[in-house]
């Protein structure tokens, strides 16, 4: 028999390079800071589970491209599928692979648009912070203004949409979160648990794998205080 949940986990497991100091990825910036830290630290690969999902996620973008070129929807035009990301600061890179972005046209305007999966579309009413941060960031490197958030229900291709409008406060925040890391990385310092302080943020703790490595820091920063 084959066991085909062996060659899925083949197919999707990849090689990771470590990070490096000082290059910093578009797609992490609505994470906990404390966490990319930790990723920046003390890496760990990506579980299978993990990179399963992030699979889901580019066969539902694939899908949306597909909807868009499609000859039966003339309203709608395809300009670019796979954006290079590059923004150079002062003392460091963000730059990286933007795989959930598709640029549009419609009514004569372009639109970036940011393909997001979601497990039920119906409890969605209102666009994640963290998505809206990370348009907000492709917003500003692109010089495109116009934004949409696009969620697509993983179990039935149903969607909801957000207009975002371009705020550039909300752009310089979020480069200014990167400053912020790369500031901690440079002079080693954990940055503050944000997840944890934050309870809109606190659901991302479930998922962190650095749950216990967090834990052990708050409690040693406690001991040392
Ligand atoms: S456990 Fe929560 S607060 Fe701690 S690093 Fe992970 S996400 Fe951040």
């Amino acid at each position: 028999m084959i066991d085909f949940d062996k060659l899925i986990h083949n197919h999707v497991k990849r090689e990771e390079k470590p990070k490096v100091i000082g290059r910093y990825y578009p797609s992490e910036i609505g994470s906990c800071l404390r966490k990319i830290w930790f990723s920046y630290k003390y890496p760990k690969e990506t579980e299978s589970e993990l990179l399963k999902i992030f699979k889901i996620g580019d066969m539902l973008h694939n899908f949306v491209v597909e909807v868009i070129k499609s000859e039966k929807n003339p309203d709608v035009e395809l300009i670019d599928a796979e954006m290079p990301f590059e923004l150079k600061m002062k003392n460091f890179v963000i730059s990286g692979r933007v795989d959930d972005i598709v640029l549009l046209k419609a009514n004569n305007k372009n639109i970036l648009v940011e393909v997001k999966s979601i497990s039920n579309v119906n409890k969605l009413e209102k666009a994640k912070p963290q998505h809206v941060m990370q348009l907000q960031l492709y917003m500003f490197a692109t010089k495109i203004r116009d934004g949409m958030l696009l969620y697509v229900d993983k179990r039935n291709l149903k969607s909801k949409v957000f207009t975002i409008p371009y705020d550039e406060i909300e752009a310089i925040k979020a480069l200014e979160r990167f400053s912020i890391l790369h500031e901690h990385l440079s002079n080693n310092t954990i940055p503050e648990p944000e997840a944890k302080l934050d309870e809109e943020k606190s659901w991302m703790c479930k998922y962190c794998e650095y749950r216990d490595l967090c834990e052990e820091a708050d409690i040693n920063g406690k001991k040392d205080r």
